[in-house]
């Protein structure tokens, strides 16, 4: 386990990188939160649903498979698997049928609950007057309404970006796009919080400085790899460590 200045060292070093190849400061004024292994613990339900699905349907899959696929739509993790399988996409009507199939198993599991220190760091962004947009590959109603409960009075329609709002999914910077643009901010205005390599890689594609809160199995090398500026151990480690981040920032 690094110290903190060790790991301040780190920080630094990757805000540098991200001056280099931006060309610009980055002076956040907004964060992009993503929500599945973010702001829920939802992701064991996810992969469990998908898994449950592709298996009912005869698609050879395993569990662990869906994490590399996390932040994609749904129609876009279908396609992985069509892609992979029978070397073509799944028609609209397959998309739908397998969707509505992975919904049933999702919504017969227990609810996820919210991330631990998740609610703490929404809190500290919103008590220091940053704007809040949520951006996520997530297309289920019952959701993004369970957000309201977990977190009240910090989620709206007006600053919420979901599968309904985008043609393509993340890795494509497309989501990012929608949520700096619904934030009225800049790139380097602004900082993403993910958990997939997938997120990483459209947050990194959308110019925006990216921090990885690695809530799953993935070793933290491919988040960094992915397109993550910074890689923390989860939203614990960003409730105790975001003041510090911002300061180095601000020099
Ligand atoms: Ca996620």
């Amino acid at each position: 386990m690094k110290n903190s200045k060790e790991r301040e060292s780190i920080w630094l070093e990757a805000i540098e990188k991200y001056r280099e190849r931006s060309g610009f400061e980055p002076s956040p004024k907004a964060f992009l939160f993503d929500m599945d292994g973010v702001l829920f613990d939802s992701m064991k339900n996810h992969t469990l649903a998908w898994y449950k699905t592709m298996s009912g349907l005869g698609i050879p899959c395993t569990r662990d498979e869906f994490y590399l696929y996390e932040g994609c739509t749904g129609k876009g993790t279908i396609n992985n698997f069509f892609r992979r399988i029978y070397s073509h996409d799944a028609t609209d009507e397959e998309v739908q049928q397998i969707y509505a199939i992975k919904s049933d198993h999702f919504n017969q599991m227990p609810k996820a609950e919210p991330m631990p220190g998740a609610k703490e760091v929404l809190e500290q962004v919103n008590g220091r007057g940053y704007k809040i947009v949520l951006v996520t590959g997530s297309g289920q109603r019952s959701l993004l309404q369970r957000l309201s409960n977990a977190y009240p009075g910090i989620f709206t329609p007006e600053n919420m970006v979901t599968a309904f709002d985008v043609s393509k999914g993340k890795p494509d910077p497309e989501p990012y796009l929608k949520g700096l643009e619904k934030a009225g901010v800049e790139a380097q205005n602004a900082i993403v919080i993910e958990n997939a390599p997938m997120g990483c890689r459209a947050g990194r594609a959308a110019g925006i400085f990216t921090i990885a809160v690695n809530t799953g199995p993935i070793p933290a090398e491919t988040l960094l790899e992915s397109g993550a500026d910074i890689v923390l151990n989860d939203m614990e480690d960003l409730k105790e460590n975001l003041a510090a981040i911002l300061k180095l920032m601000k020099l």
